[in-house]
């Protein structure tokens, strides 16, 4: 009894120091009132949560304090953010109601506490995350705060997932990478993106983390050598322009470091720019253009720079609002040194985004990006027609990851499409009915395919005739969300009227059953697992689908009708993936554990799209038609399946015993092709020296070097990084990579 006492004390203890580090670390200025409204916001949610736990056995009230921190410090947030921040888990998991904190806080608290409640309930429920985050956005229009404290939330989250189960921890970094991320990116939230990315990395591929990290860690010393040898004439000459600022050096992230070896192919010890050095200002704003280059002219004067690698996003600045001058230059050594120059506000600006921007709305003589983004996003989320994972789809594309092109009207005005866009989506672009019809189109006065790509500054002048109208092929002609929705849609139409011919049909067979239509219709979508009826009676006007068939799964009973519970697998899907040809059927099957016990009970095969190994990371996802599949946790599918499909997850992993089993690898080689003989002396290689079996091969040749596919039958990781090993030791190779 007197231990438990001790223990509620000083758990109590470390909750009021939390609290305390928290009050800390609010850069705003508060009033009395504020201070006051923020304790009684912490009382609240400290009652509320008392009885709960997190997974790590902390009080669950240490998570909104952290939550909250982050947001004062990280993201710079104010009294009601912080308020806001303290609350969001409250309506969600306890007794309190929206409307007391309506009463207490006023109607802007509630209404964030609501969206942040809202958002939680959404990913709770087994529904798809892709329409959760169709709710992120839109109660990002109405209030980012509510954005900025979720994504404050998802970072404490990634952070603890510690303790999180493997199938949950593949899941959430699974979802983070694919969309907070991105948003995090897009809305110059710089510092979260990375640590998202690196949080992620330590979940999917954990042993290059902590390998890169110990790396790291073990040339510190060197580095910060480096750096000060770099810095110091930099120094002396930066003081006598006059004015205040720092210059450090700065490690790249883990992810960044790693996305460098993986694209540029490269050993860590070959990665020269692990860090950058920073040149922040402190100046006035009308000083901040003529600083920053006179920095720029100091550190070009003194180490040699390399032409072309200047960036100048201060008078361009990027489409997240990032604004700096970046160069490369020769430093001590002859290694490559990235120095980055901006000013205060600048660096404000590129680590907390949107988050600083208010601060200094005005001063920056730039376009307000973000409010035109917000523009978009908007017209994204009010289009009705796309469903939830269409419109992730189109959003990352279109939203998240695009920059933009300026296009000139014939009569001069400017428009604003983002870049990659064509010609056919400028015109939807313009007018949804002057898509529809479009006929022709020119750029600068010369007729062009409607899938051109248009640049900066071209002219269009588009052509319609009143009979043309969408096809299908339209689709792939354009990029923008926009056209492609108003495509589809147009095909939607066009899909109803070719299958009211099915819709007739069907009804006919349920009236001579002596069913009703509503109610049978609804279970022979859910059986068949339509999203909606247009498609069925499409497919069955087509006969796509056999109306005959379909009859067979049920039966009438008590003039209702009835699924036939036998196990089924659908005959088309069956043939589709008898087409995907399996490349080789493993001799034996691989033993596994799913959700820690044996698989044995499932249906299941390894997908072929990542071909995992013994050895890599693994999880299972559960198909409609096929049991379940094995993927890597790197595989490139992986994401998007977490992300639409979280529940269908399953953890897995290997069980020792696979040696009888076959495996496949695809890997690729590039080299110089030194005649004929290139095959030759792989396939020997593998073959004869190593005494593998090759599945396929396939070589390409280009000026002199050749890249070859090669998919070998192999038993684990070990032995594949033998045979990348052996074949890079070969001569006129340059290098052989494992295919995602
Ligand atoms: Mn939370």
């Amino acid at each position: 009894m007197e231990t438990f006492l001790v223990g509620v004390q000083e758990e109590h203890k470390v909750v009021e120091t939390a609290y305390e580090g928290l009050i800390q670390s609010i850069r705003v200025s508060m009033d009395e009132k504020d201070r006051k409204n923020i304790r009684e916001a912490y009382e609240i949610a400290l009652k509320a949560h008392a009885n709960q736990r997190r997974k790590s056995g902390d009080p669950y009230i240490l998570h909104p304090i952290a939550v909250a921190r982050i947001c004062a410090e990280e993201i710079g947030l104010g009294p009601t953010g912080i308020i806001c921040a303290l609350l969001h888990d409250v309506v969600e998991d306890t007794e309190i109601t929206l409307s007391e904190i309506e009463n207490k806080f006023g109607v802007r608290v509630a209404k964030i506490v609501d969206g942040l409640t809202k958002l939680d309930a959404a990913y709770n429920a087994e529904s798809h995350q892709a329409e959760n985050f169709k709710k992120v956005l839109s109660t990002l229009i109405d209030d980012v705060r509510v954005v900025l404290i979720k994504m404050a939330d998802r970072l404490h989250n990634m952070r603890t997932l510690g303790f999180m189960e493997r199938h949950k921890q593949l899941k959430i970094a699974a979802e983070t990478s694919y969309i907070y991320a991105p948003l995090a990116h897009r809305l110059g939230l710089y510092n979260f993106k990375t640590e998202f990315l690196d949080l992620c990395m330590k979940i999917t591929d954990s042993e290059v983390y902590q390998n890169i990290a110990k790396k790291l860690n073990e040339t510190k010393k060197d580095r910060e050598n480096y750096v000060n040898k770099f810095i110091a004439p930099l120094k002396e000459k930066l003081n006598e322009l006059g004015f205040a600022y720092r210059i450090f050096g700065r490690p790249k992230s883990i992810y960044s470091i790693w996305n460098k070896i993986r694209t540029k192919k490269v050993e860590f010890e070959e990665v020269y720019d692990l860090f950058a050095v920073r040149i922040i200002i402190d100046v006035p704003a009308e000083k901040e253009r003529i600083s920053c280059w006179q920095a720029y002219s100091v550190v070009t004067d003194v180490h040699t720079p390399i032409a072309d690698r200047l960036k100048d996003w201060i008078t361009t600045p990027k489409s997240n609002g990032y604004e700096s001058l970046h160069t490369t230059v020769i430093g001590p050594g002859g290694r490559f040194v990235e120095v980055q120059i901006r000013t205060e506000r600048m660096d404000e600006i590129s680590e907390k985004g949107y988050a600083a921007h208010w601060k200094y709305k005005g001063i920056s003589s730039q376009p307000d990006v973000y409010e035109r983004w917000l523009d978009s996003v908007r017209e994204t989320i009010e289009n009705p027609s796309a469903n939830a994972i269409e419109f992730l789809v189109d959003f990352r594309a279109n939203s998240l990851f695009k920059e933009e092109v300026y296009i000139y009207t014939p009569k001069g005005d400017v428009q604003l499409l983002p870049a990659g866009s064509t010609a056919l989506d400028f015109a939807f672009h313009i007018h949804t009915d002057i898509g529809y019809h479009c006929t022709s189109i020119r750029v600068n006065n010369k007729l062009v395919p409607f899938g051109k790509v248009l640049k900066n500054g071209d002219q269009i002048q588009v052509h319609t005739a009143k009979n043309q109208k969408p096809s299908e092929d339209w689709l792939k002609m354009t990029t923008t969300g926009k056209a492609q929705a108003k495509i589809r849609s147009a095909m939607k139409e066009e899909r109803k009227r070719k299958g009211e011919i099915g819709k007739e049909y069907l009804e006919r067979k349920l009236k001579n059953l002596k069913v009703e239509f509503e109610e049978s219709l609804e279970l022979i979508l859910k059986v068949f697992d339509y999203k909606s009826s247009v498609d069925l009676y499409f497919d069955i006007a087509t006969e796509t689908r056999d109306i005959q068939d379909i009859f067979k799964r049920f039966h009438v009973d008590a003039g209702k009708l009835k699924e036939i519970s036998a196990p089924f697998v659908f005959p088309e899907l069956d043939k589709q993936a008898a087409d995907k040809k399996t490349p080789v059927k493993p001799s034996e099957k691989p033993k596994l554990l799913v959700n820690g016990e044996s698989a044995e009970q499932y249906e299941y095969s390894l997908a072929n799209c990542c071909n995992p190994l013994p050895g890599d990371d693994i999880f299972a996802f559960l198909t409609h038609n096929v049991g379940l599949k094995i993927h890597r946790s790197s595989c490139p599918n992986a994401a998007h399946l977490m992300v639409n499909y979280g529940y269908r997850i399953l953890s897995a992993s290997w069980q020792q015993s696979n040696a009888e089993v076959n495996f496949i690898a695809e890997i690729k080689i590039i080299g110089v092709d030194s005649g004929p003989g290139v095959i030759e002396q792989l396939s020997h290689q593998i073959s004869s020296q190593l005494g593998l079996n090759i599945r396929s091969m396939a070589i390409e040749g280009d000026e002199g070097y050749f890249e070859c596919r090669l998919k070998i039958i192999i038993k684990n990781t070990d032995q594949l990084h033998m045979v990348i090993k052996s074949l890079q030791a070969l001569d006129n190779i340059s290098s052989v990579v494992r295919l995602d």
